[in-house]
């Protein structure tokens, strides 16, 4: 029995199983093989942040594997030498994964090309030679990337960058400072966003152009890794650009149009993020419900108090809609349709509604929900952080409002 009536292809189903099986192959062994790297931070960061040598060697491993079985690159387009799965493929094989693995199989992050990390759809855009350089790597999952746009001083209005490429000859100098780029600690390329055009960047018409970057390059510097929630290690870090010289041919997208990359590009971190807000609130009720069916207090289990099962109740019609609207808003882009409402609906409802299941999962749990053998608390941090990452929901809520007052009102 499904709770969707929508019928997915046999394609996406395909994806969707296939992958599964390969994290239940290859990923979730790793874990169960490495409990005491896992469970130790020390094990897993140097003492500057960074991943330790081990944990990137599970990562490669992982993401290679992938690659080398089809997985890897099952959403990034023919035309790049992909398996040119769409939107909904990409909704699909993410919430299932993190449906299935919850936050203690993490490596699964890497199972499937990261829209940020790895090839995707983004890419289209990128010219001939860039191509020839860098999307093998990219595609066997050797390499990987970053996608360098907030700064200490553009965040939410991201056009505020200050990151100037200034002409030099054919090319360009570029100095600026970037800040929280994901993958950047291990990163082979980032996408980094400049400015080109001062006074166009000003009044908000272009003047900011993407460039794919190699990061072992002179001025390209990782400065510092950013920790989060008390961890001793992260995956974020603050680059340093100074005077780093590009050519034409690095160009994404077109020249003084970088922006436009930057949106789709942060579209996909918003499927992404949709997918796994639901594939972790469903992990996490589940938890709940078996648990509410086994713990017992004043004489019944705590499944028999409806102080206990109605959040769970709330919290699966929320998770159902969301679900609903996820798989709506892939198809809507699949069809060629920019769905800028329905994505931002999509992004801040999932989020929100995510994270308040796995909170209550905790709840149900009682005490039990707050150790880390339960993981419970790792999917909290992790839809905490969704809920800023790739658009904060005031920033959604701000998009959306806009259609809506521009006539946008079919819902
Ligand atoms: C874990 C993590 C990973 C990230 N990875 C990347 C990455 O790989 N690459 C990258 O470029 N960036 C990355 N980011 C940055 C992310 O895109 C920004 O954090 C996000 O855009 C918000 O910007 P800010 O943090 O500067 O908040 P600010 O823009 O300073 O906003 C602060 C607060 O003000 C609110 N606010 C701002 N404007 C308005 C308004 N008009 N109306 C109402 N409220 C408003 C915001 O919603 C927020 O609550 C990452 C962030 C995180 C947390």
């Amino acid at each position: 029995m499904s709770a969707v009536a929508a019928e997915l292809g046999e394609d996406v189903i395909a994806a969707r199983d296939g992958i599964l099986a390969f994290a239940d192959q290859e990923v979730v062994p790793r874990h169960r093989a490495n409990r005491e790297l896992f469970e130790d931070p020390r094990a897993l960061y140097r003492p500057d942040g960074r991943f330790s040598d081990a944990l990137a060697g599970l990562i490669d491993e992982v993401r290679t594997a992938s690659a080398r079985a089809g997985f890897y690159q099952m959403c990034v387009p023919e035309a790049l030498g992909g398996g040119g799965l769409g939107h909904l493929a990409y909704y699909v094989a993410w919430e299932a994964l993190f449906h299935h693995c919850g936050p203690q199989n993490w490596l699964m992050l890497y199972a499937l090309a990261h829209w940020a990390f790895g090839p995707s759809r983004l890419l289209e855009q990128t010219t001939e030679r860039a191509r020839a350089e860098i999307m093998p790597g990219l595609m066997d999952g050797s390499r990987s990337m970053c996608f360098g746009l907030s700064e200490p001083d553009a965040g939410s209005d991201a056009s505020m960058i200050t990151t100037k490429a200034v002409k030099d000859g054919d090319g360009w100098r570029i100095s600026g400072r970037k800040i929280w780029t994901s993958n950047a600690p291990v990163a082979d390329y980032c996408v980094l966003f400049a400015v080109t055009d001062a006074q166009r960047a000003a009044v908000k018409q272009g003047g900011i152009t993407a460039f794919i970057v190699p990061t072992n390059v002179p001025g390209f510097t990782v400065q510092r890794i950013i920790r989060l929630f008390g961890h001793i290690g992260g995956d974020e870090a603050e680059l340093a650009i100074d005077d780093l010289y590009v050519e034409p041919w690095q160009i994404l997208g077109e020249l003084g149009k970088g922006f436009a990359a930057a949106l789709y590009g942060v579209s996909l971190g918003r499927i992404y993020n949709s997918a796994r807000a639901v594939g972790y609130g469903r992990w996490a009720i589940e938890r709940a419900l078996d648990y509410a069916k086994i713990r017992r207090a004043f004489g019944n289990a705590i499944a028999d108090y409806q102080g206990v099962s109605f959040p769970l109740a709330e919290s699966a019609t929320e998770l159902h809609a969301a679900h609903l609207m996820g798989l709506n808003v892939a198809q809507l882009l699949d069809a060629g349709q920019p769905a800028i409402k329905e994505l931002s609906m999509t992004k801040a409802y999932s989020v929100q509604i995510g994270f308040r299941a796995v909170d209550r999962a905790i709840q149900t749990h009682g005490a039990m929900g707050l150790t880390n053998e339960l993981g419970l608390t790792e999917a909290w941090h992790a839809l905490r952080i969704v809920n800023i990452a790739d658009g904060t929901n005031e920033i959604l809520n701000r998009t959306i409002a806009q259609r809506l007052l521009k006539g946008d009102t079919d819902l």
